[in-house]
């Protein structure tokens, strides 16, 4: 992992990913359907996803997997023919889940089924009925200001019938069957930073993490939003124990602060990681407390699983003016932004595959360093002086209890600091791994 840190040229992984949005923009996506599909098979191209079909009318918890929604074309056209509305220009004009329709009626009739932002004129809303049978367009409270009386031919050409839920799945082995989950809802139309940011990081982690030594399996999924996550928990209900540290992944394009979100525990591992390196990163963020309101993470962190599940994002879902607007389009999200997230992405990750144990074998006082070469040895590093606290920090606190995440928070050096010297000091056999689980994690799996 630290290979990969030093070796992915960010720049361009951020032009890659944005690339990655430009690519699946046009395509109108929902939480089931043949835009979902081809979603997944453009993703294939770079990561060797498994493709699920879950049959409608499957019952998952409390929940049942809906009918299948496809649209061919929708559009409203005037009395003299033109398209005043039309799906083609943007799949953001048609209600997501509208049943199908096509008849006249007057332009008061249709108000009824029109959807606007008085606040934003000029931005189309996104708007979706999915567990209620209706139909509507979303347009421009401008365009809409333009419409003249009179009568006008609405139709809505979408099929609603069995099918099936899909989703994406890429699970990837590491030394040990414990996994990280990361997940991102893919199932909004034509918006960028609420959802595409999201698909495009996580198949970029998934690109990048084939190729690296890892400790942790890893587990990616690209689902739709709610019922994706509870489809996905009902069918994996035990292999969900495996799950030791998770994040849900959306909103990471724009060119806000970051925010991370504790998941259901608070002070899990995982929260710790996210919490430790955007300490450490010299950026602007934001913590925020768990609650059930937000994205997957609300089902992950359901008291049944109460999964070690956060959300790290930038501007939060509802906080940045373009949300669920035509506004959160190409303009929204920058290559930029997505490098700086994969990165911060990757810092979490780093820590998680490195956060072991240490027993200190010459515990009774310290040990004579300069002897060893280890004061020496950092002449002219510019932090040598830090990487000296970190060893004693490290050969203080390894006592077989205090893991190196616990060390670097508590000395307030970055981990990167922590466990670069921890590596010299086994170099030098000064420590050894621990293998057996701590009191303290044991304590932490009896509590949950
Ligand atoms: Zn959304």
């Amino acid at each position: 992992m630290d290979a990969l840190l030093t070796s992915t040229d960010f720049a361009a992984a951020g032009d890659c990913m944005y690339r990655q949005i430009a690519e699946l923009y046009p395509i109108c996506r929902s939480i089931t359907g043949e835009g979902f599909r081809e979603t997944l098979r453009c993703l294939r191209g770079r990561i060797p996803l498994d493709i699920h079909e879950i049959p409608t009318g499957t019952q998952v918890f409390d929940w049942t997997v809906p009918r299948e929604w496809n649209v061919r074309d929708a559009w409203v056209k005037s009395q003299a023919g033109e398209k005043v509305i039309d799906f083609r220009r943007s799949n953001l004009h048609l209600v997501n889940y509208s049943v199908p329709i096509h008849r006249k009626m007057s332009l008061a009739d249709l108000r009824d089924h029109l959807h606007t932002l008085p606040d934003a004129p000029e931005r189309i809303p996104y708007r979706t009925s999915y567990y209620k049978e209706s139909w509507g367009f979303c347009i421009a409270a401008d365009e809409l200001a333009r419409l003249q009386d009179g009568e006008y031919e609405v139709c809505i050409d979408t099929t609603l019938e069995e099918g099936a839920l899909t989703y994406g799945e890429y699970y990837l082995p590491g030394r040990r069957s414990d996994e990280v989950l990361l997940s991102c809802h893919a199932c909004h139309p034509s918006l960028c930073n609420d959802n595409l940011s999201g698909i495009a990081l996580v198949a970029k982690l998934a690109e990048l993490l084939q190729a690296a030594s890892l400790e942790y399996s890893y587990r990616f999924l690209f689902i739709p939003g709610t019922i994706g996550a509870i489809t996905w928990l009902a069918i994996n209900e035990l292999q969900a124990s495996q799950i030791r540290h998770g994040l849900v992944v959306a909103c990471v394009g724009d060119s806000g602060k970051y925010y991370y979100k504790r998941s259901r525990r608070g002070n899990a591992e995982i929260d710790r990681a996210v919490v430790h390196a955007l300490s450490h990163s010299g950026k602007e963020f934001e913590v925020r407390e768990f609650s059930p309101y937000g994205y997957d993470e609300r089902q992950f962190c359901s008291p049944g699983f109460n999964l070690a599940v956060g959300s790290l994002t930038r501007t939060p879902h509802g906080e940045f003016p373009q949300y669920h607007t035509s506004a959160d389009n190409l303009d929204l999200v920058n290559p930029q932004a997505l490098a700086g997230s994969l990165e911060m992405y990757l810092q979490v990750l780093r820590i998680l595959e490195s956060n072991a144990r240490f027993q200190n074998q010459n515990p009774c006082c310290e040990p004579q360093l300069g002897r060893r070469g280890l004061y020496r040895s950092l002449g002219g590093l510019p932090d040598a002086g830090q990487l000296e606290m970190a060893m004693l920090w490290v050969l203080n606190l390894s006592d077989g209890q205090h893991s190196l995440l616990d060390i670097a928070e508590r000395s307030q050096l970055p981990f990167e600091l922590v466990h670069r010297a921890t590596a010299s000091l086994v170099e030098h056999e000064l420590l050894t791994e621990c293998t057996e689980p701590s009191l303290h994690n044991i304590e932490q799996e009896i509590a949950t």
